[in-house]
């Protein structure tokens, strides 16, 4: 037989790769926009025509090619990125593959200027189907264009998979905002069509977002900035009231790179707990840095999925950092923009003091000095509290029971420093609420609700924990369960067993108590009880696991309750223990603990 394997000719190669890495417009926009940052360009000019369907345009001011770089680039596996295969695990530029302008230049009418700082002159190409058209020299300002004309001309069959003008625009302009938000330190413009789409100066993350998405955002984003060994978390998150029906103004940048992660989605969305309903999606801007040897972004030809060395981590960082934002936002909502380089965060105080909010941060905590009396039994409230486990989520993640960074009420109990100078007690109104005065203005407190919510995540981390309890023994009480709910409750024992109790079945509706957990009221037990079964039937109906249903119902039937007068002390300890919760602005079902008065809005009340 005769031999019959041939190697593909070049260009056919390149259409089949263009057919992986190009798959419209908007895959061209990608890849020569990030190969004009990889390129350290400061501006880049995007133009288009019919939707990038006849024109893209990328200028840009980024280094150049020299005259043999600018022919080289259009070879397949071209790349000035990476030289060994160590380095594919080191990558710090946005391009390595070598792909896409070979991949481009197959299917498409690609004319290139560029010009290096030091040259005089620029290099002129232009190259259709693989093939070089033309090469000269011409005049041009230093940094690259490069032009994309009639995209898919010879591959009718990609063309007619385009949609209408305005999707493909709309695809266009997607990856566009996930480059210029990843890249606020560079001035982007878009012109479509002869009108200006886009014309962003260089700035902060937040005037990016107000010029990109919406102006009335300004003040109900909040800024994410966690800095730990292992992984760095900063941007913005939005406040509950910008959440929207459909997804999409959910951004995840790991190492500067778009990355699409319904695993960290889940977490995020986790850290808004009860104040988005499952059909409402927040809004974020979410820039993970971590070590590129911990991570593996090669496992897609696009680049937008990526496997983390160890995803679990991951995930609760980026959960308690953004709960940490978002309580920080439901103190005081303009906290944190009112002026956007001063250190709200204490953070020059962490700087000073030589410690990041670290996997130790309650011990490192606990050797600071902070006078205020608001704060001080803060100490003993993060014991226990610097664990917690996957254990309700629904993600498929496995259990997993590990230390992450207390940081997330760290921050929150700074808000209070201003009251290191000047202290004031709290104060009670009607039995029912609780006023303490805060820099800015002052907090109003719903004593039944705040109670809840402390109680809610206290027996939470205990269920979720394997860990011995304190317990006061009893003289046996006997309990009395109505025969409708014997069995639920009998379902619960071991449950309530481990958060403390000691239960056992007697016979018949009759149940016996022998011991309760520590700081547990035993005076109605059976009222308290009742109210229990009644509620965690009640809460059934929610799609939460049966510790959160345990945790909620025991929390809302032993919370104390409106009408109670509380002293001093117990008011100062309520405030305390709240602002020690991972989430402390809503009760389990999400009703606020507190709302935030500042004096600046109350002065204009006056008016
Ligand atoms: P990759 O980005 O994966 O290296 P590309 O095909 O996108 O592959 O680009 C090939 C090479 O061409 C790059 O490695 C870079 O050296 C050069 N290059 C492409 N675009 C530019 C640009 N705008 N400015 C300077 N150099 C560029
Ligand atoms: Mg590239």
């Amino acid at each position: 037989m005769s031999d019959i394997i041939q190697l593909l000719p070049e260009a056919i190669a390149n259409q089949i790769a263009a057919g992986e890495v190009i798959q419209r417009p908007a895959s061209v926009v990608k890849e020569l926009m990030e190969n004009s940052i990889d390129a350290g360009s400061t501006a880049v000019t995007l133009i288009l025509k019919n939707s990038g369907k006849t024109l893209i345009q990328i200028i840009d001011n980024g280094k150049g090619m020299s005259e043999t770089d600018a022919r080289m680039s259009f070879e397949r596996h071209a790349t000035s990125k990476i030289k060994e295969a160590k380095d594919l695990f080191s990558i710090k530029t946005m391009g390595f593959r070598g792909e896409a302008l070979a991949s481009i230049a197959s299917i498409a009418e690609v004319e290139m200027k560029t010009r290096p700082e030091d040259e005089d002159m620029a290099t002129h190409i232009t190259i259709k189907s693989s093939d070089l058209i033309d090469q000269t020299y011409c005049q041009a300002e230093p940094g690259t264009s490069i032009a994309v004309k009639n995209l898919f001309f010879n591959v009718p069959a990609r063309k007619k998979f385009l949609k209408t003008d305005s999707v493909e625009l709309k695809y266009i302009l997607e990856e566009f905002k996930r480059i210029a938000l990843a890249h606020c330190d560079l001035k982007f413009k878009v012109i479509h069509n002869d009108n200006e789409v886009y014309n962003l100066s260089a700035g902060s993350l937040k005037k990016r977002v107000i010029n990109l998405f919406r102006k009335t955002y300004e003040d109900k984003i909040v800024r994410v900035d966690e800095e730990t060994d292992i992984i760095n978390i900063s941007g913005l998150v939005g406040s509950p009231e910008i959440a929207r029906k459909q997804k999409g103004e959910q951004y995840i940048f790991v190492n500067k790179r778009f990355i699409k992660s319904h695993y960290l989605n889940h977490a995020i969305k986790m850290a808004y707990e009860s104040l988005l309903s499952d059909d409402q999606h927040p809004f974020y801007i979410l820039f993970l840095e971590i070590d590129p040897e911990r991570i593996d972004i090669n496992v897609h030809p696009t680049k937008q999925e990526i496997k983390f060395d160890d995803e679990r981590v991951i995930y609760n960082y980026l959960k308690v950092s953004v709960k940490h934002a978002l309580g920080r936002y439901s103190l005081s909502p303009k906290l944190d923009f009112e002026n956007e380089d001063s250190n709200l965060l204490d953070r020059s105080n962490l700087a000073a003091q030589g410690r990041k909010p670290s996997a130790h941060f309650s011990n490192t905590r606990a050797s600071t000095t902070r006078t205020a009396p608001v704060m001080r039994n803060w100490q003993s409230l993060y014991s226990g509290l610097e664990e917690f486990s996957l254990e309700d989520d629904d993600s498929g993640a496995e259990q997993l029971d590990l230390t992450i960074p207390s940081a997330a009420t760290g921050d929150l109990l700074g808000a209070f420093n201003p009251l290191e100078n000047e202290v004031k007690a709290p104060l009670q109104l009607h039995n029912t609420f609780v006023v303490i005065q805060i820099k800015s203005g002052f907090l109003l407190i719903h004593q039944h609700y705040a109670h809840q919510r402390i109680l809610y995540e206290r027996y939470l981390h205990k269920l979720n924990k394997r860990e011995e309890l304190v317990q006061k023994q009893l003289f046996p009480i006997s309990l009395q369960i109505g025969k409708d709910k014997k069995d639920v409750f009998a379902d619960l024992i071991p449950s309530l067993n481990k958060l403390g109790f000691e239960i056992q079945a007697f016979g018949g509706d009759t149940f016996v108590v022998h011991g309760i957990p520590a700081g547990f009221q035993d005076n109605n037990l059976q009222e308290v009880i009742d109210g229990l079964i009644e509620q965690f039937i009640e809460n059934k109906n929610l799609s939460i696991s049966k510790n959160e249903n345990l945790a909620r119902s025991m929390a809302q039937s032993a919370a104390m309750k409106s009408g109670k007068s509380l002293t001093e002390e117990e008011m100062t300890q309520l405030i305390d223990e709240l602002f020690a919760c991972e989430m402390p602005y809503t009760n389990p079902s999400g009703k606020k603990c507190f709302l935030t008065f500042e004096l600046k809005d109350l002065e204009k009340e006056f008016n």
